[in-house]
């Protein structure tokens, strides 16, 4: 009975979080005037490989500069942007901007992915692929450093032109990655179909597996396919110098989260970057033994 309820307890800890539950309605013609007047910006969360404590990568996570509310946060406006069918263009202005951006850095020294979300409504869209392609080689940036982000429900829905577009996007050079991994129903059979690079582990195992025996076989199993299928691991939302030891003993090859640092605007990004070695983990984790 007492491991009923740690199960349950534990389930419930795994449910993502709601994402605007409290957030108010935000009216389309809102939205679109933000979209045009450049009011939404990428932000980037660096990924750092555990075993050496390299910067490798950046997530660009959208952040709306609102001119009343201040910078928000995905969780309140992207179910908006998506149901007022806005979201495709959302996803060229973070796609454009963030290769933009990504290509100053490569030029600059700093060759760094750059991980890009997907929304599932943009993803069986005829001729996403070319587009994709076309904006990204537009400025440049090589396809082979550009990561994009499919979460796992998305990737479960994906049939005929999503994995079509999936696999031409393999093709060309693009990462793929399996995010959120562990909160669908089951993706098994979906990483069978779809040519992924990446699995990232969602935050609410990475959360838990410190504490919860089960979480932790849970966490591991998945560490363990996304090896044989020869798919590099990502632990997401790592916050505590335990969670880091934990994923680094597992295996698990990048670590992203608040420990390390948090989505920053893209100029402070260089400067992050310059300033960052293992150490500073080190020397914030005083507590854990050896990083
Ligand atoms: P995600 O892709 O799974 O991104 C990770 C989320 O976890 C981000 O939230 C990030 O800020 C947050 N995070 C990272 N490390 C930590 C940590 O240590 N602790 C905690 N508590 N949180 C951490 P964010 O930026 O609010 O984005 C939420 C979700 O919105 C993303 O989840 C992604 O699914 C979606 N999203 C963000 N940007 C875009 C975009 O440009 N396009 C689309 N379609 N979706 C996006
Ligand atoms: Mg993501
Ligand atoms: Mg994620
Ligand atoms: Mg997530």
């Amino acid at each position: 009975l007492l491991d009923l309820l740690a199960l349950h307890q534990a389930s419930a800890l795994h449910k993502p979080r709601p994402a605007n539950a409290a957030a108010p309605a935000v009216e389309r013609d809102e939205i679109a005037a933000g979209l045009k007047k450049g009011e939404f910006v990428p932000y980037f969360q660096p990924k750092v490989e555990m075993d050496s404590g390299r910067v490798v990568g950046v997530e660009a996570l959208v952040r709306w500069n609102h001119p009343h509310r201040g910078l928000l946060a995905p969780g309140a406006f992207l179910a908006a942007v998506e149901s007022h069918g806005l979201m495709d263009h959302l996803t060229w202005i973070v796609l454009s901007q963030s290769a933009a951006i990504g290509q100053t850095w490569h030029q600059r020294g700093l060759a760094l992915t750059l991980s890009v979300n997907l929304s599932l409504s943009s993803l069986g869209r005829v001729e996403l692929a070319e587009r994709i392609v076309e904006v990204v080689s537009k400025h440049g940036f090589p396809l082979s450093s550009m990561i994009l982000e499919v979460t796992e429900s998305a990737a479960m829905q994906a049939v005929g032109p999503s994995l079509e577009n999936l696999t031409r996007l393999r093709l060309r050079g693009f990462g793929l990655s399996i995010d959120d991994y562990g909160t669908g129903y089951s993706a098994l059979q979906q990483l069978t179909r779809v040519p992924f690079t990446e699995l990232k582990i969602d935050q609410s195992f990475v959360r838990t597996a410190v504490q919860h025996e089960t979480t932790r076989i849970v966490v591991e199993s998945s560490l363990d396919i996304a090896r044989k299928l020869k798919l590099k691991s990502t632990a997401e939302g790592i916050e505590t110098p335990q969670q880091w030891e934990m994923l680094k003993a597992m295996g698990c090859d990048i670590a992203q989260g608040y420990l390390i640092a948090k989505p920053m605007p893209a100029e402070a990004l260089p400067d992050w970057v310059a300033r960052w070695h293992p150490g500073s983990l080190k020397r914030r984790t005083s507590s854990a033994p050896e990083v």
